[in-house]
């Protein structure tokens, strides 16, 4: 598959990036380490007039200890984050999901910034452009219906992220520059819970910055997958224990993170916390498992996963 014709732009600063991103009157996408987009490209998911390879803004890659955050550049490749011995140190849960992206040559060319943005996937979305055509476009294509859930009005694909659920357990921050300039928001709040648009990001806007707080944690991602080489997660479900007070997030079952407080008292919580996310989660047959398998395995992965931690803190 080829993708249609666009022009490639490497500016070497944000305002720049984000003054080209203007001249294409929004025509136009980021580049990070491409492994998202670039198959969405080749499947016409995406058929912008250029692409702004963001790889050559130096200050994007940086990783810094700033006292009370480590802010993490989005353009830090995965590969290399996870042997960051700060990551491994302050924060396990997100050195364990990082590990569990993917496969080693992916991690290499794959960002941290790439991995949060990348879009929601769905059996009947991420196709070829004739396999789509066939079937009728659905919501996410900008057709009508969904072709996963017949007379359905709402998009059902997955967000994917590995590294989302563990970084909302550490209560990370997102910064992003655009036309309108700077703000930072939580990582939760980046999120809109719809499938088909499933950021909260203007246009033309840049993730610069990933902050994490500075906290010693301790914590695991355990993931939910067929093939352990390379695939996305099925389920992926993050725990950190920060300050003594534990957070839960489930991520890849829906359009977004679920973020759940398990207090100070993890192991007694999880079973009850767990209740609230499955009565959140709306699983369809949209990925190679079954809906109900997936689900059902929220509260077997998530119980032994925090059961697990908090053994090994004692
Ligand atoms: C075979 C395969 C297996 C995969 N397995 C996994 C997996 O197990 N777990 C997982 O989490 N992911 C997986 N992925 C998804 C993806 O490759 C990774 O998440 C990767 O980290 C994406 O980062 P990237 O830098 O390549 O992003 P890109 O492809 O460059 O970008 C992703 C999206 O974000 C936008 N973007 C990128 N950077 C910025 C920025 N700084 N500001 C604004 N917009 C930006 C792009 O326009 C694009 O829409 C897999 C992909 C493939 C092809």
């Amino acid at each position: 598959m080829i993708s249609s014709k666009f022009e490639y732009r490497k500016p070497t600063n944000v305002d720049e990036a984000v003054e080209l991103y203007g001249e294409f009157e929004g025509s136009a996408v980021y580049l990070s380490g491409g492994t998202d987009l670039v198959p969405r490209m080749k499947l016409g998911l995406e058929k912008p007039r250029a692409v702004i390879d963001l790889k050559a803004i130096d200050s994007l890659s940086v990783l810094e200890d700033q006292g009370q955050w480590i802010k993490i550049g989005s353009e830090v490749r995965i590969f290399d984050l996870k042997q960051n011995e700060l990551i491994q140190d302050l924060f396990p849960a997100l050195a364990s999901s990082l590990e569990a992206t993917s496969c080693e040559t992916l991690q290499m060319r794959g960002t941290i910034g790439g991995n949060l943005l990348q879009n929601c996937r769905c059996l009947f979305y991420n196709q070829s452009e004739f396999w789509r055509r066939s079937k009728g476009f659905c919501l996410k294509m900008g057709g009508e219906k969904c072709n996963a859930v017949p007379g359905a009005k709402t998009c059902f694909a997955n967000y994917c992220s590995d590294n989302a659920p563990s970084l909302c357990t550490l209560s990370a921050e997102v910064e992003l520059s655009g036309p309108k300039g700077q703000r930072r928001i939580s990582l939760e709040e980046l999120y809109t819970n719809k499938a088909d648009k499933p950021f909260d990001i203007q246009p033309g806007e840049i993730l610069t910055a990933i902050f994490v707080p500075k906290k010693k944690t301790i914590g695991d991602y355990e993931k939910l997958r067929v093939r352990c080489a390379i695939d996305y997660p099925l389920l992926g479900v993050a725990f950190s224990l920060v300050d003594g007070t534990g957070k839960l997030a489930v991520g890849a079952i829906g359009p977004k993170p679920i973020v759940v407080e398990l207090g100070e008292s993890p192991k007694q919580s999880v079973k009850e916390a767990v209740k609230g996310v499955l009565d959140q989660v709306r699983p369809v047959n949209n990925t190679v498992l079954d809906r109900e398998y997936r689900k059902r395995m929220i509260s077997i992965m998530a119980e032994r996963l925090v059961n697990k931690v908090m053994e090994g803190a004692k």
